[in-house]
């Protein structure tokens, strides 16, 4: 018999969440997680994948992963740290640091726990943190975990993030201080100001870590925001996802033999997690050598985006300040995005919303991912469904 307590806490707190429309219902797929799905038994243009340059389901990964489960089997067997480390991990991690331009890499078992390990492996209850307040919630609740003071600054507000590096600097209280961004913003597809943030990074001597989830595979030539910046040199944390351009699981840091090192002995999920399955790294390191090899499909995602944009733009909607394939179509009203969402899905479009808490109050928006995989006949009916229920629900 489960607890009064708990039995008590859990139904009022789901009954609060469906009442509120914020429940998550959950729509399993029948398909792999391509640029067409099938939900219940319905095929579907997905614009809601992370997987921007169709790798997820790519036959040479595909086959990289089969001849690594073959010869290495399901699992790793342990931790990094007593005989999880097999040596095609170390050949990924060697292929992440050419990717990234970097001296050494490490590889965990997602982007989530990646930002959980590294943030605290370094800082402490005597350093301060400057975030940005879009941050992704696994920076936040990797400051969290270091115990270290959180100042947040207005999104990319370099007057706001130099103001408060200074205070900080100045007032004495911090043995080490460290600014935190990502490097695209995945709710609008803004890229972060890195050149503006090295340049107060330098001046307050502060520690640098761009969580670049969403511009890897995506800017720099698929390089990534760092590259694209020119700034390799300049940022002492690279943190990289092996779950979207990549198209399979996994997180990095990339950065310093030095810094690396310090990560292998010191951040707890190397130390305590099992280590990343032999498929999912062979499969890794080949997405890599082919964005290394070739930015064919890197311009391929960029074609679609700007395709997309530009044919929603035209039809007359919101699409924000984007400077990447991310399209946000911006509704306003949450309980409007949410229906504006539910139409598209029944009409043949697989766009979710998203709204408040993940973004501000009254900024209610559906948020499309066109990838390289979709073709053009795929996003002109994509549009054409945009076009049918924008009129029908007044939003253009
Ligand atoms: N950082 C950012 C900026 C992200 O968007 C995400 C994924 N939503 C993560 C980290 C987590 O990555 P993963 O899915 O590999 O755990």
């Amino acid at each position: 018999m489960s607890s009064h307590i708990l039995e008590k806490f859990l139904n009022e707190n789901l009954e609060d969440l469906k009442r509120k429309g914020l429940y998550n219902v959950i729509d399993p797929l029948e398909s792999p997680n391509g640029p067409v799905i099938t939900i219940n038994g319905k095929e579907l243009i997905n614009l809601s994948s992370n997987n921007y340059l169709g790798l997820a389901t790519d036959e040479r990964l595909k086959k990289a992963a089969a001849e690594a489960l073959q010869k290495f089997g399901v699992g790793a067997g342990a931790v990094r740290t007593i005989n999880g480390t097999l040596k095609i991990h170390l050949e990924l991690e060697e292929k992440l640091a050419e990717f990234k331009h970097t001296e050494a890499a490490i590889a965990y078992q997602s982007g989530f726990n990646c930002n959980m390990a590294a943030i605290s492996a370094v800082m402490d209850q005597n350093d301060a943190i400057l975030s940005d307040e879009l941050n992704h919630a696994s920076i936040i609740d990797g400051c969290r975990l270091s115990k270290a003071k959180i100042i947040r600054f207005n999104h990319s507000d370099m007057e706001d993030l130099r103001a408060k590096a200074k205070e900080a600097k100045e007032s004495g209280q911090y043995n080490k201080l460290m600014v935190i961004t990502d490097g695209v913003f995945s709710m609008d597809g803004d890229i972060a100001h890195l050149p503006e943030i090295v340049k107060i990074a330098e001046e307050f001597d502060l520690i640098t870590y761009v969580d670049d989830a969403h511009g890897s595979g995506v800017l720099g030539d698929g390089a990534g925001t760092v590259k694209h910046f020119g700034l390799s040199d300049k940022i002492d944390f690279q943190i990289g996802t092996l779950s979207k351009a990549i198209g399979v699981v996994g997180g990095y840091v990339a950065g310093k033999k030095n810094l690396i090192d310090w990560l292998k002995v010191r951040s707890r999920p190397f130390l305590f997690s099992t280590s990343l399955t032999p498929a999912d790294v062979a499969a890794s390191k080949r997405a890599i050598e082919i964005l290394m090899e070739s930015t064919e499909l890197n311009q391929k995602l960029w074609e679609n985006g700007d395709y997309l944009k530009k044919g929603l733009k035209q039809l007359g909607f919101n699409i924000g300040n984007s400077e990447t394939p991310i399209t946000p179509c911006i509704i306003g009203e949450e309980k409007m995005a949410q229906q504006f969402s539910q139409r598209l899905i029944e009409e043949g479009v697989y766009a979710k919303a998203i709204v408040f808490p993940t973004v501000p109050k009254g900024t209610g928006r559906v948020r499309n991912m066109p990838t390289a995989a979709h073709t053009k006949a795929m996003l002109d009916k994509a549009i054409s469904i945009y076009e049918k229920v924008g009129k029908e629900m007044n939003i253009i």
